[in-house]
């Protein structure tokens, strides 16, 4: 183990912080710099008059990964964070107050799906074994594998064939499933890592199966503590984590990177970087000044972007022992809505909702009595619907809380305590979001594995790339696993 190597990670999300974390573990001098206050990326927190708000991940899935990390460092995950099992995972809801309410007990699932329609109870038994082979075939054999040379992406070719990968999510739940909501229950997840499920690679309905296999689960104290815990692992390995360090600059010297700089003037040497950054701030902004940067900043704006959120953090006066943790709010309108949020041109006037109610699993995120909350919105980024949200915001915000009082929080309005709202244009200027993009690239099968953005570039050979931009993709499992690609580029490179 040389200690003399170092390397800088731009950007403290989860991506970020997993990388750092492996790097410090492999014996790296870390340096992970940060742009805002706090680590986290999109699984920011508020504080706001007692109430907790996670501002992003809240469904954390495949543990395992996470563990991993502490069995890397040497340390019990027990002593950083706990993860608290959520059931049901999800209450998924329609505007005629029908649900459906979806965890892991097999029978209580074949219950509800045969009441709906018998035959797709069978349907369903298919869908999922299917679900686990490409569970088995994209996430654990290929999810943590950097795809640098199409070679990679040929040797996989017969697996993703086999798969029939080039379908999309609602084709092949359509496949084995009849009944429309039952549709809508198993193909919405494509959503949760920014993929239309009428234009997403099939590949992704393997979050059903990971689900299934390890459970939804949520960090005691909300994902922030999490964040927290993570942060708190990579520093006690002896990492450097710098907060308010806003880069603006990569320097470069003979076809390799230096360093970084801030934009307050700060200077850090290191013998690579790896960027958590948007993919488009990374190769256009951060790397503007050199020829590699500009020409790959101009080809990635070209690319599809995932949608943009719209969402707002409140907190209750009181509690909503009628919610489930995670709701999800069908609308009348799926399919073309969905199109809608996808491919613009303008802002919906219907929408779906996710709803987070965490005091039904930890009540601490709130006063005593009281209830924290976000609902988020999926809507297009700001280059498929130049939308004003300075002016929008607050009328959208009003609509959808008025939504909500009708349909799932009674007297939401007048329970009122506090209230705050992210918005597209927040995810451009304070995420660097290109577009204000959710979740960076949209997840296509033209835009995943080797023609996603590579975990190590391919002209700067100490230059790499984790987190939603790069392979595999976005989603808090896929972040973590793009760690464990791009860290075990950089640990070969660095201790050849
Ligand atoms: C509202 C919301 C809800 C979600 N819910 C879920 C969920 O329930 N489950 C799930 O699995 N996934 C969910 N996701 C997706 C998941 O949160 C993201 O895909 C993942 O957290 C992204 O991690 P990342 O590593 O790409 O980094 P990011 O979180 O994007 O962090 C990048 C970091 O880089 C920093 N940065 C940017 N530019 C600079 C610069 N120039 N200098 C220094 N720092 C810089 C940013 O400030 C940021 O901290 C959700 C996303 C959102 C937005």
């Amino acid at each position: 183990m040389s200690q003399g190597k170092s390397a800088l990670v731009i950007g403290a999300g989860l991506g970020g912080l997993a990388l750092a974390i492996r790097l410090q573990a492999g014996g790296v001098r870390t340096t992970l710099l940060e742009k805002r206050d706090q680590p986290g990326g999109r699984a920011y927190v508020y504080h706001d008059q007692g109430f907790t708000f996670d501002a992003g991940p809240t469904v954390i899935t495949d543990p395992t990964a996470i563990q991993a990390l502490f069995d890397l460092a040497g340390k019990p995950m027990a002593d950083y964070v706990e993860l608290l099992p959520v059931s049901p995972f999800y209450r998924l809801c329609w505007e005629d107050g029908s649900y459906f309410e979806y965890g892991n007990d097999q029978d209580h699932l074949e219950r509800q799906i045969h009441a709906l329609e018998p035959a797709d109870v069978d349907g369903y038994r298919r869908f999922l074994a299917y679900s686990r082979a490409v569970l088995d075939e994209g996430y654990l054999k290929l999810g943590a594998v950097p795809f640098l040379s199409f070679r990679d992406m040929l040797q996989a070719g017969p697996q993703l064939a086999r798969l029939q990968a080039w379908r999309s999510v609602y084709a092949v739940v359509s496949r084995f499933i009849r009944h429309e909501r039952l549709r809508q229950a198993f193909s919405f997840h494509a959503l949760l890592v920014g993929g239309n499920p009428f234009a997403t690679s099939s590949i992704y309905s393997l979050i059903h199966a990971l689900e299934r296999e390890w459970g939804v689960w949520f960090a005691r104290g909300g994902t922030g503590a999490l964040v927290q815990g993570l942060a708190r692992l990579f520093q006690d390995l002896g990492g450097t984590l710098e907060l308010n360090a806003d880069v603006a600059t990569f320097d470069t010297n003979a076809g390799r990177l230096t360093g970084a700089r801030s934009h307050d003037g700060r200077q850090w040497q290191a013998d690579a970087v790896a960027s958590n950054a948007d993919v488009v701030h990374t190769y256009a902004e951060l790397l503007g000044q050199h020829p590699r940067g500009r020409q790959e900043g101009q080809r990635l704006k070209g690319k599809r972007f995932s949608n943009s959120l719209f969402v707002v953090h409140f907190g209750l006066s009181r509690a909503q022992p009628q919610l489930r943790h995670h709701t999800v709010c069908f609308g009348a309108r799926y399919r073309d809505l969905i199109s809608e949020i996808f491919n613009g041109p303008a802002l919906p006037e219907d929408f779906s909702l996710y709803l987070h109610a965490p005091c039904a699993t930890d009540p601490s995120l709130a006063p005593a009595g009281c209830s924290s909350h976000y609902v988020l919105a999926p809507v297009p980024h700001l280059g498929n619907a130049p939308v004003d949200w300075t002016v929008q915001a607050p009328l959208y915000r009003d609509r959808i809380l008025a939504y909500l009082e009708r349909y799932y929080i009674p007297g939401l309005r007048n329970d009122l305590v506090t209230c705050r709202t992210f918005s597209p244009l927040d995810f451009r200027e304070q995420l660097n979001a290109h577009l204000g993009s959710a979740f960076s690239l949209e997840p296509t099968l033209t835009q995943s594995a080797w023609f996603r953005p590579h975990n190590r570039d391919a002209q700067l050979p100490n230059l790499y790339l984790v987190g939603a931009g790069t392979h595999p993709g976005a989603g808090v499992p896929g972040v973590i696993a793009s760690a464990k690609a791009t860290a075990g580029l950089m640990l070969e490179d660095l201790h050849p």
